[in-house]
């Protein structure tokens, strides 16, 4: 870029302050430093205008400024513009060759990850990254998107810091909070990773909640995340995106603008109806197939493929109520209580008793680890090994009817038509709504698919990921 930032000598606010009112075609010394908020914000472009009048293009400015902020839109320099442009607020744009954000563009993928460096000295221990995880937290719980922290060496999505106002990627000396960046393919301020969340630390204070002359961290926060996802400034005032904040208030619930704009840029993956799979009771995936277990007792293998393909009966499944693939063998859970392996080839033969499972609901396979939900609503995971062993409790997994591993992730459709991914962790973590999944009796994955047989019968697929 050869032109100059219009952000690379500060903007003066005192100069705004103590500007009359203009209306278009008069003249006011000091305008121009009005003109240069606009052009700052991407609503008046450089060398387009003539400095410190109210002309054509500059009105047309105003005017536009207005109406994303919500003011009567003269189209002059007047007492409610001077006093919105005075307010602190994000330092992004809020238009882009002089159209509006809206949203700009998504991520190819659904699950980044993000680290911290500098914090501030305003807020005591390590207060200010709490709130920021408690602002990624409300994003993830959308179920769009899932969020993991690392640290700043393992290359990072998203990296948070406090800067000085003269920060080096984006100025933010001035009105200016805080910036982001948009996502890949989308760049105003850097076209590699990690993108930027920052703050500025040298001419604001910030704070945890409404604090006088402060800024709450995690309402500023949840704003600039906003934007991370691709979201742009949004005329509607109480939501995220809206380009101002005032201190000592908090804005931590996302708007209906919000969560629309977020849907439009990652709209829920729905199911694709891929056959029938009549009766079934519990189902599973190994290699390239699909096995399920019947009502009546039968076990049954198909082709993964996405079409209407006739299941095979390949032997004997007594009373199954989960099963799952790992490994190159089957696993089920019984109702009576018992685990039982066999080999998944395509003709009649015994399953072998492994040890107990008791209660269970569905049962699932990642990463070398049995799984089940259990109608207590508890999650559990053992080692695969063919014998006795214990399932060690490792979290809740309530009114669970399927449950599938893939990709790093636990899944489960509830009896409430929701369906929930979470970490494979042993510990209690807390499962995100990613989506609708209707009347299901069983689930499973593979080949990179979550598949569920529902009670009318039909057989279902869907990518994973929120
Ligand atoms: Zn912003
Ligand atoms: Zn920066």
């Amino acid at each position: 870029m050869t032109e100059t930032s219009p952000r690379s000598r500060k903007l003066d606010l005192d100069t705004i302050s103590g500007l009359p009112a203009t209306k278009l075609g008069e003249t006011s010394p000091g305008l121009a430093e009005v003109q240069r908020y606009l052009r700052s914000f991407g609503y008046l472009r450089r060398g387009a205008y003539t400095p410190d009048q109210v002309d054509s293009s500059t009105s047309a400015a105003l005017q536009e400024y207005q109406e994303r902020h919500d003011l009567t839109p003269t189209g002059a320099f007047d007492e409610p513009t001077r006093e919105q442009m005075l307010k602190p607020r994000c330092a992004m744009p809020d238009m882009h060759n002089g159209v509006a954000f809206v949203t700009t563009c998504a991520w190819n993928r659904r699950s980044l990850t993000f680290a911290f460096d500098a914090g501030t000295d305003d807020i005591a221990g390590a207060g200010e990254f709490d709130a920021v995880r408690t602002a990624f937290v409300t994003w993830a719980a959308v179920g769009r998107l899932s969020f993991t922290e690392v640290n700043t060496a393992q290359n990072p999505d998203v990296q948070i810091g406090w800067r000085p106002a003269n920060d080096p990627d984006h100025n933010m000396v001035g009105p200016a909070l805080a910036h982001a960046d948009f996502p890949p393919g989308c760049s105003v301020v850097t076209n590699t990773l990690p993108k930027p969340v920052h703050f500025d630390d040298s001419e604001h204070t910030w704070s945890i909640g409404a604090v006088a002359s402060a800024f709450d961290v995690e309402t500023v926060a949840l704003h600039e995340i906003g934007h991370i996802l691709g979201l742009g400034h949004s005329s509607v005032p109480g939501s995220i995106m809206f380009p101002t904040v005032s201190p000592n208030a908090t804005r931590r619930t996302l708007h209906a603008d919000d969560l629309s704009g977020l849907g439009q840029l990652y709209p829920e993956t729905s199911w694709t109806d891929i056959g029938h799979a009549n009766n079934v009771a519990a189902m599973a995936g190994l290699g390239s197939k699909l096995y399920c277990a019947t009502s009546d007792n039968r076990l049954w293998i198909r082709d993964a493929v996405a079409w209407e393909v006739d299941w095979v009966d390949i032997g004997h499944a007594n009373n199954v109520v989960g099963m799952t693939g790992l490994a190159g063998k089957l696993y089920c859970a019984t109702a009576d209580d018992r685990l039982w392996m066999r080999e998944p080839v395509p003709w009649e033969v015994d399953w072998v008793d492994i040890g107990h499972a008791n209660n269970v609901a569905d049962m699932a396979a990642l990463s070398g680890k049995l799984y089940c939900a259990t109608a207590d609503n508890r999650l559990w995971m053992r080692e695969p090994v063919p014998w006795e062993v214990d399932w060690v409790d490792i979290g809740h997994a309530n009114n669970v009817v399927g449950m599938a591993g893939l990709d790093g992730k636990l899944y489960c459709a509830t009896a409430d038509n929701n369906l929930w991914m979470r970490e494979p962790v042993p510990w209690e973590v807390g499962w995100i709504d990613i989506g609708h999944a209707n009347d299901v009796v069983a689930m499973d994955a593979i080949a990179g698919s979550l598949f569920c047989a529902t009670i009318g019968n039909r057989l279902w697929v869907r990518p994973p990921g929120p």
